[in-house]
């Protein structure tokens, strides 16, 4: 804490100058620490991967180990080993939002074609969990980051298929007015209460529903919202109509600035 610094409490110009030091001070000392509880999420979610693998490993070169559990530790090496590598594709991407600044970069997208080729890749994993899918999309050409915003998709309909249960339903639509485009991802899952509905954006921030399941980073949404922000739009969740979660993204139709991060 800058707790030297002196409290100096006057109405001119030097009074002024004392507030906005310390408003920034509060700022730095603020991003110091976000940037030490992201060092330590992190360290902890490499780290219990890599723990699990080492020890399965040193279980697997026992030569006496029965075949079943030979195949079920392996399968934990592998699914661990895909954990670590999900992570480390998340961060970097994380990484790269960040350094992201020159707008004039944004190239004129055709978002519903986009959103049905994502759809069509996970085409496999919405069949083989029966859930059906229904589509509403109005065209709409948008200035965005092709990469990105795929990933904004890629993220929420994975999330879909991930948290509906086998025979559920997923809606997607794509609705355009002036000011704004907005895509709204509906499902009929377990849904995300109002008191996760914020933090489901944070980094690595995960309901303790999701925690107790395989897989999942804890960091989809909150490159979601980084994305959307990045293109000066927001992400809120909240109830659909059947109680699943119902994600909506806002797009601006004209926007020249990137909402502060
Ligand atoms: P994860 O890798 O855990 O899925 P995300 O950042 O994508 O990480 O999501 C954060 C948390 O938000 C999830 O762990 C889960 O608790 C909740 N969540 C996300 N999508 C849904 C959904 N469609 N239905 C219910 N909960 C969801």
């Amino acid at each position: 804490r800058f707790s030297f610094f002196p409290d100096i409490r006057r109405n001119d110009e030097i009074g002024q100058l004392s507030d906005s030091f310390r408003r920034m001070v509060r700022k730095l000392e603020e991003n110091d620490r976000a940037r030490k509880a992201f060092i330590s999420d992190v360290s902890h979610d490499l780290q219990s991967p890599l723990l699990n693998i080492k020890g399965y490993a040193e279980l697997l070169g026992n030569p006496e180990l029965p075949e079943g559990q030979r195949r079920e530790y392996s399968e934990i090496v592998r699914d661990e080993a895909v954990r670590l590598s999900d992570l480390a594709r998340q961060l970097l991407l994380l990484t790269s939002i960040d350094q992201i600044t020159d707008l004039a970069e944004f190239e004129p997208l055709d978002i519903a074609a986009q959103l049905r080729e994502v759809i069509r890749k996970y085409r496999w994993a919405f069949e083989a969990k029966e859930i059906y899918v229904s589509l509403e999309l109005d065209e709409a050409v948008y200035p965005g980051d092709r990469e990105l915003l795929e990933k904004v998709w890629e993220n929420l309909l994975s999330n879909a298929v991930k948290y509906t249960p086998d025979g559920g339903e997923v809606s997607v639509r794509l609705r355009t007015a002036a000011e704004a485009l907005t895509v709204t991802v509906e499902d009929n899952g377990p849904g995300v209460g109002p008191e996760d509905a914020q933090r489901v954006f944070d980094r690595f921030y995960r309901t303790d529903e999701a925690r107790t399941r395989e897989g999942g980073t804890g960091l989809g949404l909150s490159i979601v919202k980084e994305v959307v922000m990045l293109h000066g739009g927001s992400v809120k969740v909240d109830q659909g109509q059947s109680g699943g979660a119902r994600f909506t993204v806002s797009l601006p139709c004209r926007h020249n600035q990137p909402a502060k991060r």
